[in-house]
């Protein structure tokens, strides 16, 4: 089962499960994310006034990039969500309800059949959406000659230096000076 059918659905939450395999989801380069084992999506659902509720967890093995050297990093999804979809033809007809703060968080549906690749692909990405480093001291890439510095030295010179150094650098000039 990969799709629920909200017609079935009822108040009782009601339980859901399905696999997809990696090359079901089109991750992109810019995504950063690679599975390395199928992902695993398990959970309940129920309908209330026409609001769907998904509520579970997203399994997978992955690969993600390190922010700063692009070596890929083996990170193990456990991504839990809680998410409530509204009709699409709803929000249509209502136009000019102001949705409140709370509303922006909810998902739409426009069909009776709902697909869980595009809630799991979705939670997949949120769950890289912090940073990853493949170690917290990563020197990156140099980025005039692009050499990984973790492995090599290069005789670049280092003109970008990251702002938050740089103000660290004037900080201890100015106390040299006093
Ligand atoms: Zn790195
Ligand atoms: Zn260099």
């Amino acid at each position: 089962m990969t799709v629920i059918e909200i017609d079935n659905l009822t108040q009782t939450p009601k339980a859901f499960a399905a696999r997809f395999e990696p090359l079901e989801f089109d991750f992109d380069d810019d995504d950063g994310l690679t599975l390395t084992s199928p992902a695993e999506v398990a959970g309940e659902a129920s309908l209330k006034n026409g609001e769907l509720r998904l509520r579970g967890t997203v399994k997978a093995e992955a690969e993600v990039l390190c922010d700063r050297c692009l070596t890929g990093v083996p990170k193990s999804v456990h991504q839990m969500f809680d998410a409530v979809f509204v009709p699409a033809s709803e929000d249509t007809r209502h136009p000019s309800i102001e949705l409140a703060a709370d509303d922006l968080s909810k998902g739409i549906y426009e069909s009776n059949v709902f697909d869980l690749s595009e809630l799991a692909r979705e939670q997949l990405l949120l769950s890289i959406d912090t940073r990853t480093l493949c170690r917290e001291e990563c020197k990156g890439l140099c980025p005039t000659c692009g050499v990984d510095l973790n492995r090599t030295a290069c005789e670049c010179k280092q003109d970008d230096v990251d702002p938050r150094w740089a103000a660290l650098a004037q900080l201890k000039n100015n106390l040299d000076k006093s």
